[in-house]
Order: C-alpha cells, then structure tokens, then sequence
C-alpha cells in the first residue's frame, strides 16, 4: 500500500477533520494550543511522511494523548507522486512569492492559511547527502531557541536572520507569523526507521513543552548553535569539492575545498564548519558547492 494512502486511511479512521486538501486536524477539547506537523514540502523527502504516520497510528493505538491540538500537513504531493524534489518552484522558497499558475505557488498561499491556527510547527525534512546526525534550521529569536532547545538540545542547530534566505520557507513563513517554528533535517531522504524513532522523540518532547499541566524550565542557552558564514557558489558547475566533506565537519581557513578541471584551486575564506556540500547529481543541479557555517556564541555572531 502506497504509505499516502496509508497516511489517508489513518486520518480517516481516527476521525481527523480535514481542513484544507492534505491537511487533518486532530482536535482535543478544551486545547490551549495547536501544533503543526509538516511533511513533503520536498516531495522526495518520503522519511517525513512515514514519521506521520507512525505519529498517527500511535494515536490510534493510544500510546500518546495529546491534550492540545495537532495539524498534519503534506505539502508537495505532485512531487511526491513523480518522486521528485519539487515539480516548478521549490515550496520551500514560494511562500513569499506573488500568486501565479505553478502548482507549488498556490499549494504555498494554501498552507500559509492554516497557519493562523498554528502556535507552534515543526517542519520535518531530509537530506540529499547522507549526515551523522539529525539537525535543526531556524529564524534567529529567543522564541525558536527555546522550543529547539526542548525538542533536543544536544543536537546541532542552524539560526539566521530572516531575511538571508532567498525566498521563504515555510517555517519562516510560520517564524513571520509568530510561530515558534524550527524545521528538522532528520537524515538522509527516505525510509529510514532510525529517523522515524528520532521524529518521534521529538514530536513526544514538543507534547511536553507544549503541555499546560507541566511546568516547564526551559533554556535559551546557545547549545550547539551555528550560522552561515560563506557559501560557494558554482554557476558554471566548474568546480568539484576536493574530497568527500561531511555536515558539521570543521574546515580550516586557507585550506582546499575545490577544484576545477584546468587546476584552478578554491580555498576556504574561514575557519568554519562544512554545510550541505553537493556531490555528483546533486552538484550538477545546482548553483550552490557548499556552505561554512561559524559558531553562534552571542547575537552579534548574527549581524
Ligand atoms: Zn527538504
């Protein structure tokens, strides 16, 4: 059975009420809050939909009762269905974008409404290169640091100013809205049931922070916080990174990164820490080598 149609059958059985296409509520009574749970906004990133429905099935089982409410949310379900990334635009870079015809557009001006009756999201993603551990991206506020630090503080997480990014996320649509919004990169894209346990954990610590009969101490330490500080780009596809980097490794400045055909060699601008770099397929599509993040220590490490 296709795990979509699974998801469907869940919702269904457990009564959830849709409001809007792909989009179920579950409703407890009396709830003080609602929290959304995201899934394929990248249609390729099936390991986010196995998490829901390992969520909902729970539900079902009783193994959790919530006592606030919660939204799952699919996003790109025409790429989900042709095994792709996105179909036209990114979603995860339409939310800020002006109406036109593409389907990833108008899906975007769709979830934005439901974010009015969000408090809190967390937007599940995966990776395109493998990674040794799962990790966070978020709006830098004392808001979102706080609920990533009660979702896991021991894992790495990733802040920015709003507006560095080209074009919105989703959970900077959320962040823009009010929303203490973190997004989660659990690991490589796909099946994984490591992945679904870890989504899992964390879906259970946001019940507890979330819980209003808890009182909970929470910290807005910088625990394991990074920003970006450089990206290479690539436009030409001219370059190939120099050996095989993974995420978080720390790079020093001066030393090589990449290298193009005809010699010319690419060096590190800073002491930093290796993000997102692209390997074959993945760097032939895209205009972007790498990234070097720096420590995050205080809020001036932002500016
Ligand atoms: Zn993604």
């Amino acid at each position: 059975m296709d795990p979509l149609d699974v998801f469907l059958k869940l919702c269904h059985e457990l009564g959830l009420e849709q409001v809007e296409e792909y989009v179920y509520r579950f409703s407890f009574p009396g709830a003080k809050k609602t929290l959304l749970l995201s899934a394929l906004i990248h249609g390729n990133e099936t390991g986010s939909l196995h998490l829901l429905i390992r969520i909902l099935q729970s539900l079902g089982e009783g193994g959790i009762s919530p006592s606030i409410n919660i939204l799952f949310s699919l996003g790109n379900l025409s790429a989900y269905h042709a095994n792709k990334r996105f179909i036209t635009h990114d979603l995860n870079r339409s939310f800020g974008a002006v109406k036109d015809n593409s389907f990833e557009i108008e899906r975007a001006q769709v979830l934005k409404k439901i974010l009015a009756q969000v408090d809190v999201m967390i937007d599940f993603h995966q990776t395109l290169e493998p990674v040794a551990k799962p990790f966070f991206l978020f709006p830098f506020n004392e808001k979102n640091i706080l609920f990533a630090n009660a979702l896991d503080p021991s894992v790495n997480k990733i802040t920015y100013q709003r507006t560095i990014l080209e074009g919105t996320t989703f959970s900077g649509a959320a962040d823009a809205a009010g929303i203490s919004a973190i997004t989660i990169e659990t690991g490589l894209k796909g099946f994984d049931p490591a992945q679904i346990n870890y989504g899992f954990l964390v879906f259970e610590n946001a019940l507890e922070f979330l819980n209003p009969e808890r009182e909970n101490i929470h910290s807005s330490e910088y625990y394991n916080l990074f920003t970006w500080a450089e990206t290479v780009s690539n436009p030409d596809q001219q370059y190939e990174l120099v050996s095989k980097f993974e995420n978080f490794e720390p790079i020093l400045k001066d030393s090589p990164l990449a290298h193009s055909q005809d010699g010319k060699v690419l060096k590190s601008p800073i002491d930093g820490f290796i993000i997102f770099p692209k390997y074959g397929e993945n760097r032939n599509q895209s205009k972007e080598l790498v990234s070097i993040l720096k420590s995050v220590k205080s809020e001036n490490d932002l500016a």
